[in-house]
C-alpha cells in the first residue's frame, strides 16, 4: 500500500510515518475532508454498529480525511457510539467529537 504526502507528492509506503523528502508527519496530514457513514439505519444491532464505528475511525486514520461524521440516529446506538467515542478520546485514538450542531442523530468525529 502507497499513500502520497499531500505536503511535497512524494509516493512513501503507508508504514512510513514521516515524509523522508520534506519531513512532515504525515499520520497528521489531512485534505480537510469529511466521510459520512451512517451506522443506524441498516438494520445494525449494538455491536455491529460500534464495530463499523472503530473500524471506520481505524482505517480512516491511514487516509486523508479530516474528519468522520457518523450518522446514530436517535437510540441506543447514539447512547453507545458516544460512550466508545469518550473511549477513543480519552486513549488519543481520535482528536475530539461533538455532536452535530441542530442534527443530534448525527456525530462529527475529528481524526487529524
Ligand atoms: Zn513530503
Amino acid at each position: 500500500m502507497q499513500r502520497t504526502c499531500l505536503n511535497c507528492g512524494m509516493n512513501v509506503s503507508e508504514a512510513t510515518r514521516d515524509c523522508p523528502k520534506c519531513d512532515n508527519a504525515l499520520n497528521l496530514q489531512h485534505d480537510g475532508s469529511t466521510i459520512t457513514v451512517d451506522i443506524a439505519h441498516q438494520g445494525e444491532r449494538v455491536p455491529e454498529a460500534l464495530q463499523r464505528l472503530q473500524s471506520e475511525i481505524h482505517s480512516a486514520k491511514h487516509g486523508t480525511a479530516m474528519c468522520i461524521r457518523f450518522i446514530v440516529g436517535s437510540g441506543v446506538i447514539r447512547k453507545e457510539a458516544i460512550l466508545s467515542l469518550r473511549d477513543s478520546e480519552f486513549r488519543g485514538d481520535i482528536r475530539s467529537f461533538e455532536i452535530e450542531p441542530h442534527n443530534s442523530g448525527a456525530i462529527l468525529v475529528r481524526l487529524k
